[in-house]
Formats: C-alpha cells, sequence, structure tokens
C-alpha cells in the first residue's frame, strides 16, 4: 500500500515532535511499529490521507466524533464563536446554557465546572472528593483508564498498557500508594480492599461501562454493589464517563444502567471535537469547590465560547430522536458481520458491543476484566489492522481501543467494512 507522503511527513515529525506523534496512542508502536497515516481532511464517516486514499473512520478520535466529522451544525456553531471572540476570561451566557442542558441529561450532576480535558476533570473529581472527606487513597479498577494524572497512571489500561508501561516514569511511590488497583467485575475483592482500607479512601473511580480495555460491561448489580459498599465506608462514587456518556443515550451511562455517583467526570462528546472536560455532582460535595470552598481548580480556557459552542451543537444534534437507535441498529449489524466471518474463517473474536461501540478481541474466552483482555493476541490485532487499514477501515492501533460508529456512519458502510473483515481474516491465514 502506498503510503509514501506519509512516510515522508513521520521522519519530519520524528524531527520535531517526541515520538512523531501528540500522544503515544498514535503511534504504531503497539501495531508493529512504522509511520502512522498522517490524515488531511474528515467528513462525515471519512477520513482522507495525505496520499489522497480514503478511509470508513472507526476511531472517531477515540471517541468524540459521534456526529461524523465537520457535522455542518457543529461547525456553524464553532465559527459563529470565532466570530464573536474566541476567549473572554469572563463568563459568558453560553456556559449557563450548556451547564443547564447537562444538568437536565444527567441529573446527578447539581452543580457543574467546565475544564478543558478528561485529564483534568478526572483529577480534580478526586480533589474535591478528598477536600469533602478529608482522606487521601483512592481505589481504582485494573486497566481503566483515567487520564495522565500522577495519581492515577498506575495499572492503567489504554496507551500505557499497550506500550506495555503500566506504571509511569516519573511518579512517586509516595503517589503511587495512595492509589488500590482492583479488578473489574469482581466485588468480592472490593469488598476485600474496602476492609483494608475503608476508612482511608475518599473515593472510588469507576468506568461505568468499560471502554479503554475493550468495551466491558459490569455484571449485574455490580455497580449497585459499588455504590453501596463504598457509601458505608464513608467514600465517595465517582464516574469517569468521559466515554460513556452521551454515547449510548442522551445522558450518560449512570442513566442508561440506573445508577447514581456522586460526582462524575466528562469529555470527548461533550465538545463536540473541540477539547473540553467537565466534572460535576451532588451540591454539598461541589461547594468545596473554589471560589465557594477550599479546593481550588481553575483554568484560563475552561468554558471558552468555541468548546462550550461546539458542545452545545453537539447535544442539539443527538437530541434529535431516533439518533442512538440508528447506531444501535449499524452496531448490531456490524456486530453480527464481524462474527459470522470470524465463525467462517475459524478465528478467535469476542466482540462485545454496546449500542454503537464495539471492541474485537482476539481470544477464545469472554472479555469481562483487563486480565481477559490482555489475553487478547496482540500479533493477531495487528495483522487485523494493518489488513484493513489497507482496504480503508481505519481502527485505532491498539488491540484495547474500541470500534465508534458515529451517525454519519450508512449501511453501505458497514457492508464494505465487513467484505474488508472477510478479505482480511483471509489473508491473515
Ligand atoms: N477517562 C477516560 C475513560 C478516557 O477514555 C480518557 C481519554 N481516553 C480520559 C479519561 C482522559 O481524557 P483526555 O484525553 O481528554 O485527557
Amino acid at each position: 500500500m502506498n503510503r509514501q507522503r506519509s512516510e515522508q511527513l513521520y521522519e519530519q515529525a520524528l524531527e520535531c515532535i517526541v515520538g512523531g506523534v501528540n500522544s503515544p496512542s498514535r503511534s504504531f508502536k503497539a501495531v508493529g511499529g512504522g509511520a502512522p497515516v498522517f490524515m488531511e481532511r474528515a467528513a462525515g464517516a471519512y477520513f482522507w490521507d495525505v496520499d489522497g486514499k480514503q478511509y470508513i473512520d472507526y476511531l472517531a478520535a477515540y471517541g468524540p466524533i459521534i456526529t461524523g466529522h465537520a457535522h455542518p451544525h457543529i461547525t456553524k456553531a464553532i465559527t459563529r464563536a470565532a466570530e464573536n471572540g474566541t476567549l473572554y476570561g469572563t463568563p459568558t451566557t453560553l456556559e449557563i446554557q450548556f451547564a443547564t442542558m447537562l444538568k437536565e441529561a444527567i441529573p446527578s450532576m447539581d452543580k457543574v465546572r467546565f475544564v478543558n480535558s478528561g485529564t483534568e476533570a478526572v483529577m480534580t473529581t478526586i480533589r474535591v472528593a478528598r477536600a469533602y472527606t478529608g482522606r487521601t487513597k483512592i481505589i481504582k479498577f485494573s486497566g481503566c483508564y483515567h487520564g495522565h494524572s500522577d495519581l492515577v497512571l498506575v495499572a492503567a489500561g489504554s496507551g500505557p498498557a499497550t506500550l506495555g508501561i503500566p506504571d509511569s516514569a516519573g511518579i512517586p511511590t509516595s503517589i503511587a500508594e495512595e492509589v488500590i488497583t482492583v479488578p473489574f467485575n469482581n466485588i468480592d475483592t472490593y469488598k476485600a480492599a474496602l476492609d483494608e482500607w475503608g476508612d482511608q479512601i475518599a473515593a472510588v473511580l469507576v468506568e461505568p461501562i468499560v471502554g479503554n480495555f475493550g468495551m466491558v460491561s459490569p455484571n449485574p448489580s455490580f455497580l449497585e454493589e459499588v455504590n453501596r459498599l463504598t457509601h458505608e465506608v464513608g467514600a465517595l462514587v465517582i464516574y469517569d464517563e468521559i466515554i460513556t456518556a452521551f454515547r449510548f443515550m442522551y445522558g450518560g451511562a449512570q442513566n442508561l444502567l440506573g445508577v447514581e455517583p456522586d460526582l462524575t467526570a466528562l469529555g470527548k462528546i461533550i465538545g463536540g471535537g473541540l477539547p473540553i472536560g467537565a466534572y460535576g455532582g451532588r451540591k454539598e460535595i461541589m461547594e468545596k469547590v473554589a471560589p465557594l470552598g477550599p479546593a481550588y481548580q481553575a483554568g484560563t480556557m475552561a468554558g471558552n465560547p468555541a468548546s462550550i459552542s461546539a458542545g452545545i451543537a453537539c447535544l442539539e444534534v443527538l437530541r434529535e430522536p431516533g439518533i442512538y437507535e440508528q447506531l444501535d441498529r449499524l452496531g448490531a449489524t456490524l456486530e453480527g458481520g464481524l462474527n459470522e466471518a470470524a465463525q467462517k474463517h475459524g478465528i478467535d473474536l469476542q466482540v462485545n458491543r454496546i449500542k454503537g461501540a464495539l471492541s474485537t478481541h482476539f481470544t477464545k474466552e469472554p472479555v469481562t476484566n483487563y486480565e481477559q483482555a490482555e489475553k487478547a493476541d496482540g500479533e493477531v490485532y495487528a495483522q487485523f489492522f494493518r489488513q484493513m487499514l489497507d482496504q480503508g477501515i481505519n481502527l485505532a492501533p491498539s488491540k484495547y481501543e474500541a470500534w465508534f460508529l458515529t451517525i454519519a456512519h450508512t449501511e453501505e458502510d458497514i457492508i464494505k467494512t465487513i467484505e474488508a473483515v472477510n478479505q482480511s481474516f483471509i489473508k491473515m491465514k
């Protein structure tokens, strides 16, 4: 496959950008190395690379692009915001409008604060939980990625696990010691951790539906039990809904599953493709945040009119009837096609799907936790990834990442994708 221009650009990028990429998950290190594809343009469900090749995109920028690229309603909102001045450093009416939309969609958030990334949102929920409880330790689930702040880059999945560095250098052990990591979907281990450290725990950090070692649903009653046991020891429950909010329904996974956290962190989709994060929760907890309370958090860019306008426009699109049903329908077709192809060609494949998001683990056993996800064959994924890329299907260069459908994908795109899956499986033998 001719990707000559990408290769040239990669050489240039290596000269000026560390590793040639601005986020390690974009590197092809986990799929055998070489130049990542440099994209030039995106529209709807498609990308065009610098060598002129077209791709159907399932990366969706790791989640945010649920409306498809360059959705006209969002583009118009961003243009209007830019024309009115990109940054004020003062409050705006847009912020009230967007915070109200989020509160209405996710009622556990009495009060909201906007930040600039998912990393910031999670980092701050932890600070607020510590301020509220007067405790320091947190619990997280192994393999779950919660951004790159010190405290949560401990036994993390997503990028770090893919690169084989579950603990980053540069994080003091004194910080790592504040984090207890337990397996997802195992309530006994969770209870044992609380029995040992319960009175020191400020909060547990939960992805209510895991999106970072593939898509993994919680076992029945797992989240309810986590809530009950956590509250019993006086700690808070934080939901990291950076992937999940507005992914499966207009609202959070918490609304889909009927469980409520004390604090929620948001990002990705709520920015409509521009940088954003947000966190929110119960009024009395959020009132710990400055200027009302002693927990400090600030941001020059926080609540900037462009990101907020893009976010409002994105939610306006998602509020239209039938959107999530369409994503679910296309997801089901894709899941069926993947499973059928795997069976036909004798490939061990686990497809985990929740509506318009799915993951492909090349392994015999079902994947319900990180340990099982780790067992998926990375070599086979790398071959599959490259075959799909050559046939114009853009997936994430990591066996752990999900495929995300957008409302721009058509039935025809899915059929083409399934054909490419079959061709890939034939060539992989
Ligand atoms: N939490 C989760 C669940 C995520 O998937 C991510 C990003 N992949 C983050 C937090 C961090 O968000 P950001 O990259 O915007 O800092």
